[in-house]
């Protein structure tokens, strides 16, 4: 393990490099304009970007269904990550729950105008 102490007072317990006592990012033969790279692609190396994606128009669960056949082919392909696919999987049941939402309301206003015209009747 690395050979650093600390402002903790603890020693770092990341893994040396080799030929080092020290780990990458407490090597003093590291410059640290590439340990500030190395931070920075660490982080974004975590977030995945879809490219040249066309508007997608989904205006019903067939819209849907047909939208996520398609992602699935691409993930079996290799040409959508998996876990870019999970992403879309999660906000697809989000549309799912707002179809559900949106075809209960127009139920219930078709009700609520079948009820009051029958008390207007009455
Ligand atoms: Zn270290």
């Amino acid at each position: 393990m690395c050979n650093e102490v600390l402002k903790t007072g603890s020693k770092c317990r990341a893994p040396v490099m080799r030929n080092s006592k020290f780990c990458f990012f407490h090597n003093k033969q590291i410059s640290e304009k590439h340990k500030k790279e190395a931070r920075s692609l660490g982080g974004k190396s975590k977030i995945i970007r879809i490219k040249n994606y066309k508007k997608i128009e989904i205006k019903s669960i067939s819209d849907l269904k047909d939208f996520l056949i398609d992602v699935l082919t691409g993930v079996m392909n290799n040409s959508i990550d998996v876990r870019a696919s999970s992403g879309i999987a999660y906000l697809s049941n989000t549309i799912i729950r707002i179809f559900e939402l949106s075809d209960i309301s127009i139920r219930l206003e078709k009700i609520e105008k079948a009820l009051n015209n029958n008390n207007l009747n009455n």
